[in-house]
């Protein structure tokens, strides 16, 4: 598989197929004065990862900011090196901090994968319920949406072609080593739901569009509804 251009300057550049089996679906989004990516996938992949960002025309160097949607291993895996090539900034939300900075090997999770991470510092810690924040010359809003982890994030930007959701593990799972919450996940499916949005990339089940968007959250609702 290749990386592609999802819609204009949304990019994906990681994932199983993509960079290496373990690594969550890595996205690239072209902001202008700098790149930014949506995680870092496992570790294991990241020289794919930057290979594809070079196959798509664009020097690794560029990234100027890397957002961490959650903690597990799969998603913050590649940090340290991405960090190291670029010097980019990090953003990740205050309640996933000890994965994040301390590398807490059951909150990332990554005892399971039997990955090893070397912790990252957070630049930009986020802790409301929304905020946004200029990342090169476009306006990324960031969501807490816990519930999968407590400090789980979504992203979304509008853009000329419409609403773009970074959802990432929209689809769970859930788990009391995480401190993973499915109340807390209903209302934060809810809070996707009322975005509305046109584009919504998933942390492991890739693409939605359109009508496909709502569709599939609900549809992940209904899957737990027992829980
Ligand atoms: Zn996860
Ligand atoms: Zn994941």
């Amino acid at each position: 598989m290749e990386p592609k251009e999802i819609w204009k300057g949304i990019y994906v550049v990681g994932g199983p197929g993509l960079s290496h089996p373990a690594d969550c679906c890595v996205y690239l989004v072209d902001a202008g004065r700098e790149l930014v990516l949506i995680d870092a996938g496992a570790g294991p992949g990241i020289d794919a990862i930057l290979r594809n960002v070079k196959i798509l025309g664009f020097d690794p160097v560029g990234i100027g900011h890397l957002v961490a949607t959650h903690c597990h291993i799969d998603h913050i895996g590649g940090l340290s090196r991405i960090k190291e090539v670029s010097g980019c900034e990090v953003s990740g939300h205050q309640a996933d901090r000890d994965g994040i900075e301390l590398g807490d090997r059951r909150l990332t999770a990554a005892d399971l994968y039997g990955i090893e991470y070397w912790p990252v510092k957070i630049d930009l810690i986020l802790e409301g319920a929304e905020e946004t924040h200029l990342l090169g010359d476009l306006e990324f809003h960031f969501l807490h949406t816990p519930g999968h982890t407590p400090g789980s994030i979504a992203v979304y930007l509008d853009l000329e072609e419409g609403r773009a959701l970074f959802g990432q593990d929209v689809h769970g799972p859930f788990s009391e080593d995480w401190g993973s919450d499915i109340t807390r996940w209903r209302s934060s499916m809810e809070k996707l739901l009322d975005l509305e949005a046109d584009l919504l990339c998933e942390g492991h089940a890739g693409i939605f569009r359109g009508k496909d968007i709502r569709a599939y959250i609900e549809s992940q609702l209904r899957r737990y509804r027992h829980l």
